[in-house]
């Protein structure tokens, strides 16, 4: 069982800081070396069971795709300067672009080339994972200086069959049920998308391995959508074992948090969260679900419903530097990815601590001074409310409410319901019944 676990005096955030450091240049994709890399650099924190499943593996209506990689790809004028190089900043190539190379007529060159012309500064993400084509990205302000007829461009990528690749990590707790964490990561050069949830996903598996869970960990670190998808195909006996899971991703901001429910719209996840917002330590907003995001897409479809919700701070597409050069090194920080991994083990601590109770002396309210009950909650004004939520845990306990039902009722943090909970059950006025009503 997790106790509370608190993080900051370890640093964390650095640790976050420098494994996003560490996997920013890679050129990520939906297959590839880039995934592969990406996935190895993680395994020197936690050992990931690592999967590659072949090009053309069906997966319920799906299809892997074959394998891309990128050697080299640039933009030169004709005397042979450089305008635009993949190695410079790997968003510079459509990701999933075909091979080309040779002379072009500028005016055809142009009709590849992406740019932002509201951010002109800014060079744009852009993919065409399931129809072929070639193309570049490019700050508009950039494409404005291109006045030559001919340009001499190369794409040197290749796209044949190979595998997908996807890493795992589990961590066996007291039961066989599950916690699911899923984040992706496909995304080249972005920080906050995709290398936040990749940074905060290690680390919270690395702090759980060192502790005992009551549920077992899942994580997956999965190409975007085709990623979620395969696993499903692939693990559809193993899901019925998820009892609550978040997507994780955008976590490394400025901004408040967002809860995206799952589908079912009152999990227990779904109601922790929600809880847990309502405590105050942290600023976060909740929303229903709807069919469009990242991999709950494919959890919450209607043939697993899992209760599986999203947390991030922004949401995807909501900020500017959203798919783009800017979301970069600079656009996360530190004490935010900290204080975002702090935010899920509180999550996970009320998820891990929910049990059911029965009253063991249900007929009128018991002598509690008599038990030992004020000698185990000590002084204080902590105590005054742990008192009152003593009362409410004996009140409720009747084994149809958890101590999330309790929290959420007596409108008291869940902590110290449970913390009410345990004080009890040492003064032998409760016991515990199956675990909660997952
Ligand atoms: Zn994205």
């Amino acid at each position: 069982m997790i106790k509370s676990l608190k993080i900051s005096e370890k640093g964390y955030g650095a640790l976050m800081i420098k494994l996003i450091n560490e996997l920013y240049p890679i050129c990520r994709s939906i297959t590839g070396n880039g995934v592969r890399n990406t996935l190895k650099i993680v395994n020197d924190i936690i050992p990931l069971t690592v999967s590659e499943i072949p090009s053309g593996t069906k997966a319920f209506d799906w299809e892997v795709p074959k394998e891309w990689n990128i050697n080299e790809a640039y933009i030169k004028d004709l005397q042979g300067n450089e305008i635009i190089n993949f190695k410079k900043l790997n968003l510079h190539v459509l990701n999933y672009s075909a091979a080309i190379e040779g002379k072009i007529p500028a005016e055809e060159l142009k009709k590849h080339i992406h740019t932002l012309p509201d951010r002109p500064d800014w060079v744009p993400y852009r993919t065409s994972y399931y129809q072929e084509n070639w193309g570049f990205c490019m700050s508009h302000n950039q494409f404005k200086t291109l006045k030559d007829d001919t340009y001499e461009i190369k794409i040197d990528s290749t796209l044949e069959n190979g595998s997908l690749t996807y890493g795992e990590y589990y961590i066996k707790g007291e039961t066989t049920e599950e916690v699911l964490i899923s984040t992706h990561i496909c995304h080249p050069s972005l920080c906050n998308d995709n290398l936040s949830g990749i940074s905060i996903a290690t680390y919270l598996a690395h702090l759980l391995s060192q502790n005992r869970p009551r549920y077992s960990y899942r994580f997956l670190f999965i190409p975007g959508t085709i990623g979620s998808i395969v696993w499903l195909s692939r693990n559809e006996k193993q899901t019925k074992r998820i009892r609550h899971g978040l997507v994780i991703t955008l976590l490394g901001d400025t901004s408040d948090f967002t809860y995206k429910r799952s589908r079912r719209g009152n999990a227990i996840i779904d109601q922790a969260v929600e809880h847990y917002f309502n405590s105050g330590k942290v600023k976060g907003r909740l929303i229903n679900f709807y069919p469009y995001g990242y991999d709950e897409r494919q959890y919450c479809s209607p043939g697993f419903n899992l209760p599986v919700g999203s947390l991030t701070r922004n949401q995807h597409g909501e900020f500017p530097e959203y798919h783009t050069s800017a979301d970069n090194l600079n656009f996360v920080h530190s004490d935010k990815l900290e204080e975002s991994l702090q935010a899920i083990l509180d999550i996970l601590y009320i998820i891990e601590n929910n049990n059911t109770y029965i009253n063991l002396n249900p007929k009128c309210e018991p002598l509690l001074g008599k038990r030992g009950l004020y000698d185990k909650i000590g002084g204080g004004n902590e105590s005054k409310l742990t008192q009152m939520a003593a009362l409410w845990v004996l009140n409720q306990s009747d084994g149809s409410q958890s101590l999330l039902d309790i929290a959420k009722r007596s409108n008291t943090e869940f902590r110290i319901v449970r913390e009410a909970a345990e004080a009890l059950v040492e003064c032998n006025l409760l016991k515990t019944t199956a675990d909660d009503k997952s």
